[in-house]
């Protein structure tokens, strides 16, 4: 059972004479009563604007739409809504018509990055998949309000299909991530038929799904959801959850449906100026997210997209509330902080600093309360020779698929196998899908 209090049986009134807690809680009704207007939202909150204000907000939704569901709108605290997590997540703000010098429309090159229109490959092994443009809310500070109810990005069937294949001729993605807009707003059936795709696909190991829905739309996770998508385990489940107030117990009723169908449960949560930048907020939703099954995976820099800056905070906000974390709570309670850099360079963690100081042989480190400590570091600690040629490899032979992994980035100068002392950034930067594979063959 999903809760029905007052305030939503009020609401749900409002909106349809006729409702009980049968409709409030079928999540067709609450997509079709969604609230799009001020007029309506005015109505239903009893808050209202100035004319002056009207305007200004009316102008805000004529560039980015206003959605609500009665459900995520029955959260707000109508008293005191100016400073509400929930208001602020959901309804337009003037601010937003705000561009700043360095927003930019695709600040994180999804579209570069894309060899086939819905699918971005930046990582080696792993890949995006955008299958819907629909979601239950219009979060104010989505990274794809570009794609978000854009009317020229409604993944076509033929256009998923062309992404299927992509993955399907490309050995080296073992990870799917199906995003949007939100993938559970597509029906079960289409759903269980791309996922029925994807499955069939051997080299595919792991299929992940980002998801809002248990945030703004917790009805939708029906039993027959849940079945549908166990056929096709092991499937992961991100959800995005910003603030303690959105762990209601409707929330947490479709976490559990979805805990108990077996899917590992992370949450995906952004740092948000006025919303959650404080240490005692992000420990509370995520002491309220293990509790109930979800692993805090990122904390994320809020991006560069046009009309979020007033939602941005330095970056020393995100290691501010990590050092209240690490060591002060379950390691698996903290979620990495992370920056997804303009330009395509993918995600950054950042973490407070914990090697103070070094030379050969010692490492001073600190813990979170400030001790310092010396290691010593072993002194016959003898390397193991690795090229890189598991198959070859004496201590272990841990697949025999040579080559599958060659070492990039970073881990090139690192690599006993690679004679590369310096990698220049064009090298980093290039995200062209043929001059890699051309770059890649050549290395085997
Ligand atoms: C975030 C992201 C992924 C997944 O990254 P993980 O760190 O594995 O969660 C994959 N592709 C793109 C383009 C992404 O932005
Ligand atoms: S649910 Fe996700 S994709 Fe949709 S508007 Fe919110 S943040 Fe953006």
């Amino acid at each position: 059972m999903f809760l029905f209090n007052e305030r939503q049986e009020q609401i749900a009134h409002v909106v349809d004479p006729k409702a009980s807690y049968s409709h409030w809680s079928e999540w067709k009704w609450q997509l079709d009563h969604s609230v799009k207007d001020i007029e309506t939202f005015e109505k239903l909150t009893g808050i209202s604007f100035e004319k002056q204000e009207k305007l200004e907000i009316e102008k805000t939704i004529n560039k980015f739409p206003l959605l609500i569901t009665p459900y995520y709108l029955s959260l707000i605290d109508t008293v005191n809504y100016k400073n509400d997590p929930i208001f602020k997540q959901a309804f337009p703000s003037p601010s937003e018509l705000i561009i700043d010098a360095f927003d930019m429309e695709d600040p994180l090159h999804e579209d570069q990055d894309s060899p086939v229109p819905g699918i971005t490959h930046r990582y080696p092994d792993r890949v995006l998949f955008l299958v819907s443009n629909a979601c239950a809310i219009y979060c104010r500070h989505c990274t794809r309000k570009r794609k978000v109810r854009d009317i020229n990005f409604i993944p076509s069937k033929s256009m998923i299909i062309k992404g299927i294949e992509y993955i399907e001729k490309t050995p080296r993605v073992r990870d799917v991530l199906v995003s949007g807009g939100d993938p559970f707003l597509l029906s079960d059936d289409y759903l269980d038929w791309i996922l029925t795709r994807l499955r069939k696909i051997p080299h595919l190991e792991i299929i992940r799904i980002g998801t809002r829905i248990p945030v703004a739309l917790p009805f939708r996770v029906t039993d027959s959801l849940v079945n549908m998508l166990k056929k096709h385990h092991p499937i992961w489940i991100n959800t995005h959850f910003n603030h303690p107030r959105e762990i209601t117990p409707s929330a947490v009723e479709s976490l559990k449906k979805l805990a108990d169908g077996g899917f590992p449960l992370g949450n995906q949560s952004v740092l948000l100026a006025g919303i959650n930048d404080c240490p005692h907020i992000i420990r509370k939703l995520c002491h309220m997210l293990v509790q109930h099954r979800v692993r805090p995976y990122y904390l994320y820099h809020c991006d560069f997209s046009e009309g979020l800056s007033h939602f941005r905070t330095p970056l020393g906000k995100g290691i501010e509330i990590l050092e209240n974390l690490i060591g002060h709570t379950s390691g698996f309670t903290v979620p990495t902080f992370v920056v997804d850099v303009p330009g395509g360079g993918g995600k950054i963690p950042l973490i407070p600093n914990y090697i103070v100081s070094w030379s050969p042989g010692r490492v001073i480190l600190r813990n979170y309360k400030g001790t310092f400590t010396c290691y010593k570091e072993p002194e016959n600690y003898q390397p193991i020779h690795c090229d890189s040629d598991c198959q070859k490899c004496g201590i272990s032979s841990i697949h025999n698929n040579p080559g599958k992994y060659p070492d990039e980035g970073i881990a090139q100068l690192l690599s006993e196998s690679n004679n590369a002392f310096a990698i220049t950034p064009g090298e980093i930067l290039s995200m062209d899908h043929s001059e890699q594979k051309e770059k890649r063959k050549g290395k085997q």
